[in-house]
């Protein structure tokens, strides 16, 4: 089912995001993560996807379609174009067709110093434009957006430029980057609102739980960590259940302070970590309950 209908709801969208096993890793390894988050109903899942290898990105598909057949969830397929012809492109959107995913992320993908872009695709809006133009009405379209700017982006005016060239090429759904300071995400909806950009958009939230995904995160993502998480990492690195708690607590402030502020709604980044998302869909259950 197309996601269209997301956008009418009377109450705030939760979703959430996992990745294919590593490669080698058989996909039945991830059912008990899918089974929990499955129970946690959230409105979708969606499953990244490489910037470029085709053996990962058939499991993207093979995992979206498990989640969608197996668990009755819809899924969302994320869809990189940097590395891909347009006709491999095509080949993609067959394959979806064919397994009945109506949802797509259109995004450029990272640029990777080890593979030569194919230079038929610039930009995540040349793939919302290829895909609106061959499939029409086909696919839902999400696209992502960086509420402290792109780490690439000229300046923050022309980065919330191009992401309204996105929504004007067919995106009708937005995804954030994972941020862990609320006011820099309300002053991006503020901005985004002034330059007349109106459709859902979801924010990322990614509970840091260990001191080298934060690193790593920090590194590629361009997101600014606030004191207050800072003096957490520090205090607890070395005890990983103390930071597990702090790391989960602190993200769950952050969603209640954005569901209190009425945002559309949650995008969770699970690395794939059931307990983390079983544990915040707990804390935040009779608030996501909430009519209007
Ligand atoms: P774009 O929207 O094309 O923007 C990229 C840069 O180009 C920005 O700086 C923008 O300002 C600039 N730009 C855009 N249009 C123009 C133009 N016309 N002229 C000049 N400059 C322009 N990566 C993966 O490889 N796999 C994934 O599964 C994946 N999932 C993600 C999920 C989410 C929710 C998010 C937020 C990111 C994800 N990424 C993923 C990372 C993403 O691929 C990178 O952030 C990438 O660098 C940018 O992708 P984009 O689609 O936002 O690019």
């Amino acid at each position: 089912m197309k996601l269209d209908y997301l956008a009418k709801l009377d109450r705030q969208i939760l979703s959430f995001e996992i990745f294919p096993p590593k490669h080698g890793t058989a996909l039945q390894n991830i059912d008990a993560t899918l089974e929990v988050l499955a129970d946690l109903k959230p409105d979708f899942i969606s499953v990244t996807f490489g910037a470029g290898g085709s053996a990962v990105n058939s499991k993207t598909i093979e995992l979206a379609s498990k989640i969608k057949n197996t668990y009755a969830i819809e899924p969302v397929v994320h869809l990189t174009c940097l590395n891909y012809t347009k006709d491999e492109i095509r080949g993609i959107m067959k394959e979806l067709t064919d397994n009945g995913i109506e949802n797509i992320l259109a995004l450029r993908g990272d640029v990777n110093p080890d593979i030569t872009p194919k230079k038929e695709f610039f930009y995540a809006s040349d793939l919302i434009r290829f895909v609106r133009e061959e499939t029409g009405d086909r696919f839902h379209i999400f696209g992502a957006c960086y509420p402290e700017t792109h780490t690439e982006a000229e300046s923050r005016a022309k980065d919330i430029h191009h992401l309204k060239e996105k929504v004007e090429a067919g995106a009708t759904h937005l995804l954030s980057q994972l941020f862990f300071d609320n006011a820099k995400y309300y002053r991006f909806l503020e901005d985004i609102d002034v330059a007349d950009i109106h459709v859902p958009i979801e924010a990322g939230i990614m509970p840091i739980t260990n001191k080298a995904q934060i690193e790593r995160m920090l590194t590629t993502c361009g997101a600014t960590l606030p004191e207050k998480h800072r003096r957490i990492l520090t205090r607890y690195e070395d005890n990983k259940e103390a930071l597990f708690d702090a790391g989960l607590a602190y993200a769950v402030n952050q969603i209640v302070d954005l569901l209190t502020s009425g945002v559309d709604g949650i995008h969770l980044y699970t690395m794939n970590n059931p307990r983390l998302a079983r544990r915040i869909c707990d804390a935040i259950r009779n608030i996501m309950a909430v009519r209007g």
